[in-house]
């Protein structure tokens, strides 16, 4: 029997909705404000999104919410447009609430002609003192009963630019007393001298987020507006401004927003740490948005596949990072090339290997692809670095790795012995002599021993050094935006720099669009910003196993 993944309840109003005719197929939007880059939250909202417009043949719009001059940018808008494509949507139409400007002004126009808007001379203290409290109603300010004409007049003079930023508003003439705050006369229009990325200074007035939202869904015949929860409480408006303006009715549906453990995700606080510098701008490894991530080495798919596991619900919750780590690391199981670095290295000799001698053996690139992915060549020689976590002195209970007289595997290699090591004057580990077992060569193995650990490792004639990159969470707090200064809690160990690292020679031809496996040590992924030729930065993606200690 076949299971059917069952419908989150998106779905379902979708299906109804087509099912009894109400549309003949959907229309959703993705609206970012383009004041920031994009983040995992955003992805969520764009995987769902398109992804309903996918699943049910219909459209999706691209469009900015740019009603705020102040705060938005172009970089923003070409950062926005790279990351939807890069997770692998397409959209069918880009559009900017800014193109409806004109628009829009005519609709507040028509509000006033039917006594549904006027304009107040109020300041923002004594408008919200006159708006009451949940349970107080709310009274008229004295602009409140301005006749038609007088408000026609004045808003034209707003917008001919005739006043200060803050001496006038228009606002919605709704419900004072109603229980739902945003219902009494909210804000339609403010006066902000100031210039846009797209309309220059043709305005000096703006359209606030409640007036403009609405009815650019409704001007794009969007059939789904989909939000999250924060808004619900908006809906009441977002129908009240269509209703009275008697245009098409778009729909608004509310969804819980991706909340992720130790990060932050709003924009004004990531501005935040990039303006400060606690990151390498907007695409820090570290970073939740989607260009960190990239940089980091994620993958489109596994973002996608973590948006799909984590759902759609109408409840608030709290994502474990944990889980979007489990879904890249799923992914480049599957994908990643296999290959050998030694990240904090000591010399290893084989005492009874030929000197100036070498050999070339064979290593699988990826063992989960059918035919192996293929091999790549391993040279082999007398001296090779290993890491020094793989040999102890005095070893401890069940310790298969290297110590005095101890056996083990080198990966793709032969069996070796240790025979003695060497110390500097600080006690640290220099070097560490060996025997080799010739007749014990993997895939080729007469040797008869049979030894429980094998450590990776690379020859030193012919390893390249290059600088690896060890990333932690960038908070220390589980929830950091629940603190009164997030910027406390910050991972002081969020970065390691490992500058003397070195790689087997294949990974000289490294791709920047590749991610590999360093065996036993994690997948990781050239820096597309800061390497240089010859001179590799690699970032560590995710380690292998979940072994983040909470402590
Ligand atoms: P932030 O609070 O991070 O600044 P925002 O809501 O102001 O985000 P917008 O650019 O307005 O950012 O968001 C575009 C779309 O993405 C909106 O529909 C918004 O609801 C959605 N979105 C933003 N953050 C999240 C999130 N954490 N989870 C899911 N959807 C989100
Ligand atoms: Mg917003």
């Amino acid at each position: 029997m076949i299971e059917e993944k069952s419908l989150n309840f998106l779905e379902e109003i979708v299906e109804e909705d087509l099912k009894s005719g109400k549309y003949a197929s959907i229309h959703t939007r993705f609206p970012p404000e383009p004041n920031g880059y994009l983040h995992i939250g955003h992805a969520k909202s764009i995987c769902l999104n398109f992804g309903l417009a996918d699943k049910y043949g219909g459209k999706t719009n691209l469009r900015f919410d740019d009603t705020n001059p102040v705060t938005e940018d172009t970089e923003y808008v070409d950062s926005i447009q790279e990351d939807i494509a890069w997770l692998g949507f397409h959209w069918d139409n880009v559009f900017y609430a800014s193109d409806y400007f004109d628009q829009l002004y005519q609709f507040a126009v028509e509000l006033i002609r039917k006594g549904l808007a006027y304009v107040d001379d109020s300041t923002a203290e004594e408008i919200a003192a006159s708006k009451g409290t949940p349970t107080i109603p709310g009274t008229p300010t004295p602009y409140r009963s301005r006749t038609i004409e007088e408000n026609l007049k004045l808003f034209e003079e707003m917008k001919n630019g005739m006043y200060k930023d803050g001496e006038k508003v228009l606002r919605a003439k709704v419900d004072l007393a109603s229980p739902n705050m945003h219902m009494r006369d909210p804000i339609m229009y403010r006066i902000k001298h100031a210039h846009h990325h797209r309309t220059g200074d043709k305005w000096c007035i703006y359209p606030m987020y409640d007036f403009a939202h609405g009815q650019s869904d409704s001007i794009e015949k969007i059939t789904h507006s989909i939000c999250t929860l924060e808004f619900e409480v908006h809906r009441p408006l977002y129908d009240w401004f269509i209703a009275q303006l008697n245009i098409y009715p778009s729909h608004q549906y509310e969804f819980a927003r991706l909340n992720l453990n130790y990060t932050v995700m709003s924009k004004r606080k990531l501005l935040q740490l990039v303006n400060e510098k606690y990151v390498d701008g907007w695409d820090d490894p570290r970073m939740p948005t989607i260009s960190g991530l990239r940089r980091r080495g994620y993958t489109p798919a596994s973002i996608r596949n973590f948006a799909e596991r984590i759902g759609v619900q109408r409840r608030e919750n709290i994502i474990d990072v944990g889980l979007l780590e489990f879904c890249v690391r799923e992914d480049l199981n599957k994908t990643a090339l296999r290959r050998m670095a030694v990240l904090d290295p000591v010399k290893l000799v084989i005492t009874n290997y030929p000197e100036n001698s070498f050999e070339e053996l064979e290593g699988e690139n990826n063992p989960e692809a059918p035919d192996h992915g293929g091999f790549r060549k391993l040279p082999f020689g007398r001296e090779l670095w290993i890491e020094k976590e793989d040999f102890m002195e005095i070893p401890m209970k069940k310790w298969f790795r290297l110590a005095p007289g101890a056996m083990v595997r080198l990966k793709n290699a032969y069996i070796i012995k240790c025979e003695q090591f060497e110390k500097d004057a600080d006690g640290n580990i220099t070097e560490i002599h060996c025997t080799y077992i010739p007749e014990s060569r993997s895939g080729h193995d007469t040797s008869g021993i049979n030894v429980k650990g094998t450590i990776h490792w690379v020859s030193a004639a012919h390893a390249i050094k290059a600088e690896v990159r060890l990333y932690d969470r960038l908070f220390k707090l589980e929830n950091p935006a629940a603190e009164e200064d997030f910027k406390q809690s910050i991972n002081p160990g969020s970065l390691q720099i490992i500058t003397g690292a070195y790689l087997e020679p294949a990974l000289a031809e490294a791709n920047q669009d590749e991610s590999y496996q360093f065996i036993r040590k994690g997948y990781f992924c050239l820096d597309k910003k800061l390497s240089q030729p010859g001179k590799p930065i690699f970032n560590r993606t995710v380690t292998l196993k979940d072994n983040w200690k909470k402590d």
